[in-house]
């Protein structure tokens, strides 16, 4: 998939013409209020833009899960409250996506006015990708912009359908997210490192294979270097660990070797008994674990040595815990490292990319995120991207512009 030069809607008039953006509002929500704003301050810049240019902005996006029916619990209300309170100025909120209701309060809409429409996925066409519903929205848009790079992965009506019915530009934040895995993953600085961490290998087989081809260094931690410890006969006691995998881990060591990619395994390991907060802990050399205990994340020793790693690379790109961070004291094989890279962005040592769910916390709990180059805010489309895989959101804004 070319994606060099997606059309951008920055190059086009869009004044007086109504803009459907496709954004990401599922956002944490909780009583009413939304919780942690992070998505809706990544599209500030983009909805300004457009506002400031005259565009009469038309906001849509699904929000939970509500299986193609309406649910007041799910309803983007709250969210579109909070939009307008970050813009600083009122969004209009419409209790519906498509039909009269909607297609006549985005008539009603002065240029540079902001609405956003009611939850998408209160209509089963959504998810289904349906022709009727894409031919619905679309009736409400002279444009389209896709700036939802989260929910690309998807080949719903409102991330693929609407492509091929309108013209259709990638939004300021699709272009910075897909920028930022292309200067990680298609012409990076080198060294490049991967960072992956978290539970389980066999979530993560395809982002391996497809990593060790494109990186020099490949950094494995959390419950998943167990596996790969496992494959060389480590005695992991009784530790998060894929047995039927050892094959499969030993495959990807092997085709690393293949590929000149540098796997580093943690070489010592903090164990507890129990898998708690506070209880009691020590740290072993990777060959010593008790038959009793569990490793829960990498000890000292590992964490001087993958720092040291990081100094000898340019590029770093991280996806997963390399412990349970979420458990005190577990958390500073991840914190630590976290911290380093930080250190050695703000020096402009290393580009750093992260992104994937629990990658973004514990970024976040460290205090790394900031110093980062780039924190991505989507979650499967981030880990799908990693896999080599084409997103159907993105290869719809490819064709629309061929
Ligand atoms: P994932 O969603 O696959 O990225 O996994 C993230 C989860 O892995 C986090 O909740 C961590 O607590 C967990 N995790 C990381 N390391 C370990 C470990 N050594 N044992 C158990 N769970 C772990």
């Amino acid at each position: 998939m070319q994606v060099t030069n997606l059309k951008s809607i920055a190059d086009v008039d869009v004044a007086g013409k109504r803009v459907l953006v496709r954004a990401d509002l599922n956002v944490p929500v909780a009583d009413g209020k939304v919780s942690d704003a992070t998505r809706l301050e990544r599209i500030l810049d983009g909805l300004k833009d457009l506002s400031q240019r005259g565009a009469r902005v038309v906001v849509i996006s699904h929000f939970g899960r509500p299986k193609g029916a309406p649910n007041p619990e799910m309803s983007l209300a709250p969210v579109a409250a909070k939009l307008g309170e970050l813009l600083g100025k009122p969004v209009t909120f419409v209790p519906a996506c498509i039909g009269d209701e909607a297609e006549s309060a985005v008539a009603a809409l002065q240029p540079g006015a902001i609405a956003v429409l009611e939850n998408l996925r209160f209509h089963a066409g959504e998810e289904k990708n349906d022709e009727a519903f894409v031919a619905a929205l679309a009736r409400s848009g002279d444009l389209y912009v896709n700036d939802a790079f989260s929910a690309a992965h998807r080949a719903h009506a409102s991330t693929e359908g609407l492509a091929r019915v309108l013209p259709a530009y990638a939004g300021p934040l699709m272009i910075e997210e897909i920028n930022a895995l292309r200067a990680v993953l298609e012409n990076p600085q080198r060294p490049v490192a991967a960072l992956v961490g978290g539970a389980k290998v066999s979530s993560k087989i395809p982002i391996l294979k497809h990593l060790i081809g494109k990186v020099d260094k490949l950094i494995i931690g959390g419950g998943m270097a167990n596996t790969f410890l496992m494959s060389h006969g480590v005695d992991v006691g009784r530790s998060l660990a894929e047995p039927d995998l050892l094959e499969t881990a030993r495959e990807i060591m092997a085709a690393a070797k293949a590929h000149n990619c540098a796997v580093v395994l943690p070489e010592d390991v903090v164990i507890a008994r129990e898998f708690k907060s506070g209880v009691a802990n020590a740290v072993v050399p990777i060959l010593a674990v008790p038959s009793d205990a569990m490793i829960l994340d990498v000890g000292p020793r590992s964490i001087e040595h993958n720092c040291a790693v990081l100094k000898e690379c340019r590029t770093l790109l991280w996806n997963g815990p390399m412990g349970a961070f979420e458990i005190s004291p577990f958390g500073e094989g991840t914190f630590g490292l976290a911290r380093e890279a930080a250190r050695l962005t703000r020096e402009g040592k290393l580009v750093t990319v992260a992104g994937g769910g629990d990658t973004v916390a514990a970024l976040n709990a460290a205090g790394a995120t900031p110093d980062f180059t780039y924190v991505s805010t989507a979650g499967g489309a981030f880990l799908e991207w990693l896999e080599g895989r084409e997103l159907p959101g993105v290869a719809a804004l490819v064709r629309a512009q061929a």
